[in-house]
């Protein structure tokens, strides 16, 4: 993640109020957008926003949680940090499922929420809670802000530790009688980490270790997670890999990482990952992953993953490398940087012509799959048609679940940072918030909310702001009226027990759209979708559409829990 440099907030000597105060400090910081919702605690900073006159946008949300998700919406698609602004207590509280999930993603936020006078900290006072203390496990740091004069230097500091070394969410905790009190301005936003220098280079011995494994290699494939995104390191990735021909897999939140139809792209690997993918990571004899972070999602039974191979891991954070798999060449550093000490190191071609017609071969006789119903809308038919419609270029958001694999298995993304998904925590109710923030950060954009009907019915009380902008997110409902991994999951492993996992009641979609004053439409058949979608993409403002799907499909292949890579099942009809 590069940071731009930023201005210096110093020795003003003006009379203003910490709200004031930090309302400079982020014009310091180059923020144009604030996600947020009021409250007590923050009056006085709310008031100063109302004073402003900073070039930045407060985007009013109808509920934390939808703030803070299109906040990490906006992270993914620009590179730059969210900015969050809640008040004490439930608004800090509301936040704590967005800021877990960046956590868990790597996503740069700074998250101010608001909190009771210093002189009452401690009392239980009315909307108190201590932020500090629940968000220590899932913030990259956390602050609270005991004298007015820190606040440039903190706010400084938060933006810098969010955005560096391994990016992540940063809460900074302002006391109301911080953000009302006056002060001179008598202070400046320089800081001094010696503690936090994170390693960008990367060790040349390491380099020249991988560079000889690799001229020696006769079964290497690359995986590229998430790390090459947030390095800006997509352009040198494809280089890498297609000077030496080497195969490449994805992980779900490294898709974009490498072209999804480019020459040497396998898709993504691990639980519901492309056969040729996972085979390429079982047989290979050297392992390079770029930038991954060894989910268990993504390997399965640690003692079948990649036992054959040499694994070299290029991680900027140090504590990934040798955490889940044993690593034989580590190196820690910036992807960028790794990649162009390999690209200028002295490599000798591996010979791997027929490692490359092997996978050519898996990927020709075990393609993804799917039955396409008779008339009715098959689920993974209808990704791909929004793939062709949106001629693969749209951006696409989703929310957790079957709907969510058949997006990143069936919409091949050829560009960085147009796939923002929640891996880690898996949270549903993220994708249509996480679409408003992309549109908001790209409104010449095409934006694709694809959700399933369980995890809409979470955030979609955000249709108000999308009216009110008049953004023009598409959301494609796949409706089976069924939370249906939770139901493959009952179908496959408990003898078809569909314990809660049914919906008995859903609304009606279109009529919810159309009390937001958002256009409504339904889809049921397969006839009836190409010309639906050609509809609402050409319509200049949001759309719902509720996509009736077929109900009995399951997400494939699939690695059962315990197995490993190689023991897919469904990988064939
Ligand atoms: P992250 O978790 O974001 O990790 C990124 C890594 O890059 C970290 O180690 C970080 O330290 C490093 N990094 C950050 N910045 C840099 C930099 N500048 N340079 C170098 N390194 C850097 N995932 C799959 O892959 N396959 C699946 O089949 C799959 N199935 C799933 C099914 C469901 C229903 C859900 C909800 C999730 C699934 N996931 C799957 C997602 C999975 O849980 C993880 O979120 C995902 O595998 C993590 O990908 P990642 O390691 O690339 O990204």
């Amino acid at each position: 993640m590069r940071v731009e440099a930023k201005q210096e907030v110093e020795g003003t000597n003006k009379v203003m109020t910490g709200a004031d105060l930090l309302i400079e400090s982020l014009v310091a910081e180059g923020v144009d957008t604030i996600f947020g919702y009021p409250g007590g605690a923050v009056l006085p900073i709310y008031d100063a926003i109302y004073r402003s006159e900073a070039p930045f946008e407060h985007v009013l949300f109808r509920h934390e949680q939808g703030s803070i998700h299109a906040a990490e919406g906006y992270a993914r698609v620009t590179g730059k940090p969210g900015v969050v602004l809640a008040t004490s207590g439930p608004g800090a509280t509301n936040l704590i499922t967005g800021i877990a999930d960046a956590m868990m993603d790597s996503l740069p936020l700074v998250v101010f929420t608001g909190q009771v006078a210093r002189g009452v900290i401690g009392t239980d006072a009315f909307q108190e809670s201590d932020i500090l203390g629940i968000t220590t496990p899932i913030t990259k740091y956390n602050y609270q802000v005991k004298q007015i004069d820190d606040l440039p230097r903190i706010i400084s500091e938060a933006f810098h530790i969010a955005t560096t070394g391994r990016p992540g969410p940063v809460v900074v905790d302002i006391p109301k009688d911080i953000s009302a009190d006056l002060t001179t301005g008598d202070f400046d936003n320089h800081f001094d980490l010696p503690g936090y220098q994170p390693t960008e280079k990367p060790n040349p011995l390491q380099i020249v270790k991988l560079a000889e494994a690799l001229g020696r290699a006769k079964r290497p494939v690359i995986l590229a997670g998430a790390g090459v995104l947030f390095a800006d390191a997509a352009e040198e990735l494809k280089e890498f890999a297609e000077r030496y021909d080497l195969p490449v897999a994805t992980t779900l939140l490294g898709l974009g990482s490498y072209p999804g139809t480019g020459s040497q792209a396998l898709g993504m690997a691990g639980m519901h990952g492309t056969y040729a993918a996972n085979m390429a990571i079982y047989e290979s004899d050297l392992l390079i992953n770029i930038g991954a972070r060894f989910d268990d999602r993504l390997t399965g039974n640690l003692e079948h993953f990649a036992i054959h191979a040499k694994v070299a891991h290029i991680d900027i954070d140090p504590a990934e490398i040798g955490k889940n798999i044993k690593t034989d060449i580590p190196v820690v550093a910036d992807a960028k940087e790794a990649l162009l000490a390999l690209l200028s190191a002295d490599i000798t071609q591996p010979d791997i012509t027929a490692w490359n017609e092997k996978i050519a071969s898996n990927q020709q006789a075990f393609p993804l799959w799917y039955e396409r119903s008779d008339q009715l809308l098959s689920p993974q038919w209808l990704l791909e048609q929004i793939y062709k419609e949106t001629s693969g270029k749209a951006i696409v958001t989703t929310d957790v679940g079957q709907h969510q694999m058949w997006a990143a298995q069936f919409y091949a993304f050829d560009k960085p940072n147009r796939w923002v998904t929640s891996g880690g925590l898996g949270t549903m109710g993220f994708g249509f918030p996480a679409a408003v923030g992309a549109q908001l950060a790209c409104p010449d954009d095409t934006v694709v909310a694809v959700v399933g009907d369980g995890g809409f019915q979470m955030t979609f009380q955000e249709l108000a702001v999308v009216r009110e902008r008049n953004l023009s997110v598409k959301v494609l409902i796949v409706n089976n009226e069924a939370l249906g991994m939770v139901k493959q999951w009952q179908g496959s492993f408990y003898e078809g027990r569909y314990s809660e996992s049914l919906f008995g009641f859903n609304p009606d979609f279109v009529k919810l759209a159309d009390s937001f004053g958002v256009r409504g439409m339904q889809i049921t058949k397969e006839a009836d979708l190409p010309a639906a979608l050609a509809e609402a993409f050409a319509y200049d403002g949001p759309v719902v559409i509720d996509c009736r799907v077929v109900k009995q499909t399951a997400v494939y292949p699939m690695i059962a829990p315990g197995k490993g890579i190689h023991e897919m099942i469904g990988v064939t009809k």
